[in-house]
């Protein structure tokens, strides 16, 4: 079967593997239909994830229909077009114990740390299925682990209505975070360097875009919360000045989450935090949001036709990936067909 491979940091052939088979009781065979490439996906590529191992098929952003089911699992959900949740956990650990099972210390993702979606075919655990009322596109199957994206950041930062927030950055994951926010009744303060990344920003539903090659953002911050500092920030930048900047930019209160995995320490002063009380949090991978992201497409609530921006075969990922790192203004979620 086609497969995306990385044998080693910097190599991405389209290989022809074996198809995977069921081994436990309660796992499900899933044909691929559509994937999504991340930014975590080129880090695997490029050898700068820290968390990958290889070789590895990448994908953990995917869905498809259940051909096989194992000996524990319904034949019910054979035929089943389903959203597969790429996170494994131990279910034994104290994070999984409160229900955080997305930090799991023995968490396995994937396309990160076992073989992931990006095949004909993959073996995923059924309790990571979930399926849509109503019949949609093979596309949406996979844009549903990039809006859980969006959904945990959101619950992370308690988002509501009313609430002012910050998003510094406008990549697919911002998008998500954004549309998320917005349909929860936020206004939503977006920043980027390239304009037809913010226009897209806009169309999410965006209250204020900020270019900040142009336009100095404390001031726009300021502007946008009568001088008060931002109630909510979420940096998708995740560089170490953005960590800064977000807590100075903070109002009294304040909320941050951050999404990073930048090994490199940001300069922030324990008073700074303590002054305003603000609360800092990470926000990593989704814990059960799945449904959530399901239920809110459904009723129409968020705008996948802006997320994708465009779609490949999967045999033309090498032609994705120049698309998306040549190109990153034209690019939001790149999807591929199966
Ligand atoms: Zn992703
Ligand atoms: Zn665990």
């Amino acid at each position: 079967m086609l497969t995306v491979l990385i044998p080693e940091p910097k190599k991405l052939e389209v290989a022809d593997l074996p198809k995977p088979q069921i081994t436990q009781p309660d796992e499900v065979l899933v044909r691929v239909l559509a994937g999504g490439i991340c930014g975590s996906d080129l880090h695997i590529y490029h050898g700068t994830n820290p968390l990958a191992t290889y070789p590895r098929v990448i994908g953990h952003e995917f869905g498809g229909v259940v051909e096989e089911v194992g000996s524990a699992v319904s034949p019910e959900r054979i035929g089943q077009r389903v959203a597969v949740d790429p996170v494994v956990a131990c279910g034994q650990c104290y994070a999984c114990k409160i229900g955080r099972h997305n930090v799991c210390s023995t968490l396995e993702v994937m396309g990160v740390h076992r073989d992931g979606g990006f095949g004909e075919y993959v073996v995923v655990p059924e309790k990571n299925l979930y399926t849509f009322s109503k019949e949609v596109d093979d596309t949406m199957l996979a844009l549903v682990e990039p809006y859980s994206i969006g959904m945990q950041i959101n619950a992370r930062g308690q988002i509501g209505q009313g609430d002012k927030v910050l998003i510094m950055g406008s990549g697919p994951i911002s998008i998500c975070a954004l549309q998320v926010a917005v349909s929860r009744g936020a206004q939503v303060m977006v920043t980027d360097v390239l304009p037809q990344r913010l226009e897209r920003a806009k169309a999410s539903g965006a209250a204020r875009v900020v270019n900040v090659k142009e336009e100095d953002l404390e001031k726009a911050v300021m502007e946008f919360t009568d001088g008060e500092g931002m109630p909510v920030i979420i940096d998708t930048v995740c560089a170490v000045g953005t960590f800064e900047q977000a807590v100075r930019l903070s109002c009294p209160a304040g909320r941050i989450v951050v999404i990073g995995l930048n090994a490199n320490p940001s300069a922030i002063a324990q008073s700074e935090i303590t002054k305003k009380e603000l609360t800092i949090v990470g926000s990593r991978l989704s814990r059960a949001r799945f449904g959530e992201v399901i239920e809110a497409l459904e009723a129409g609530k968020l705008k996948p036709e802006l997320l994708r921006s465009h779609t490949y075969p999967a045999a033309d990922i090498k032609r994705a990936i120049e698309q998306i790192e040549n190109h990153p203004e034209e690019v939001c979620k790149v999807t591929l067909t199966f």
